[in-house]
Parts: structure tokens; C-alpha cells; sequence
């Protein structure tokens, strides 16, 4: 994909209240059906696993068996929410004007919370259908 196209049609926003909304551009793979599905089925089976696992090794304790237990639930409710992988993204703070970076391959969904390392504000990415 042309960089120059890309700037000139955004396909995405970052918008932070009180500020005008900022034009980005990202490029990404959008995950099938079945590709997140299958992923999440996963991270659920060793969500369970891990979470047993633990409670039969602690001899039954409640509190050691949270651990997994939540880092579980969290590993498994991200990898359902995460709808699209990022191959590229260019954008800036509506605030103060800073590039903010988005690691190509993270996984995100709409509208997805940013940091700007600028000011320290948390904008949101929003989507353009
Ligand atoms: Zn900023």
C-alpha cells in the first residue's frame, strides 16, 4: 500500500475529549470467525487446565488458584475482543501532536485505548468502517 493514499484517506481516528479528532492511518488484518474463535477456545482450555492444575498442586487453595484463574479470564476475554492484528499504523495525539506507536502484530478491537508518551493523555483509536 502507497503511503502518500494513506494520508490522504484515513481510515481511522484518535479522538480525546475536548480536542479535535486527529485523522490516522492503519493497515491490519481483519481475524476471520473462525481464527479468533479457535484462539479463544484455546486460551479458555488452558485458562481451565492451569486454574485445576493449580488448585490440585496448592492442596486446594483458594487463594493460589486466583492467579491463573484471573489471569485466565483476562488471557481469554483479550484474545475474543481482539478483532484485528495491526500491521502498520501512523498516527498522531490530537493533544499535543506526538506520533503514537502501535507495535505491528498487536491484536485490537474498536474502539481500542491508546497512551500518548507525550502528554501523558489516553486518547482512543476509533475505526472508520
Ligand atoms: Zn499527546
Amino acid at each position: 500500500m502507497m503511503d502518500d493514499t494513506a494520508v490522504a484517506r484515513p481510515n481511522a481516528w484518535i479522538i480525546l475529549a475536548g480536542h479535535p479528532d486527529a485523522p490516522a492511518h492503519l493497515t491490519f488484518e481483519r481475524f476471520s470467525r473462525w481464527s479468533r474463535l479457535s484462539r479463544t477456545m484455546l486460551w479458555a482450555f488452558t485458562w481451565f487446565v492451569s486454574t485445576v492444575a493449580t488448585f490440585l498442586i496448592t492442596a486446594f487453595d483458594p487463594f493460589m488458584t486466583l492467579m491463573p484463574f484471573f489471569v485466565g479470564a483476562v488471557m481469554t476475554f483479550r484474545s475474543w475482543q481482539g478483532r484485528f492484528r495491526v500491521t502498520a499504523f501512523q498516527g498522531a495525539c490530537p493533544r499535543c501532536n506526538k506520533p503514537i506507536e502501535i507495535k505491528p502484530g498487536s491484536r485490537i478491537a474498536s474502539p481500542h485505548p491508546l497512551v500518548c508518551y507525550g502528554c501523558h493523555f489516553e486518547p482512543t483509536l476509533h475505526l472508520a468502517a
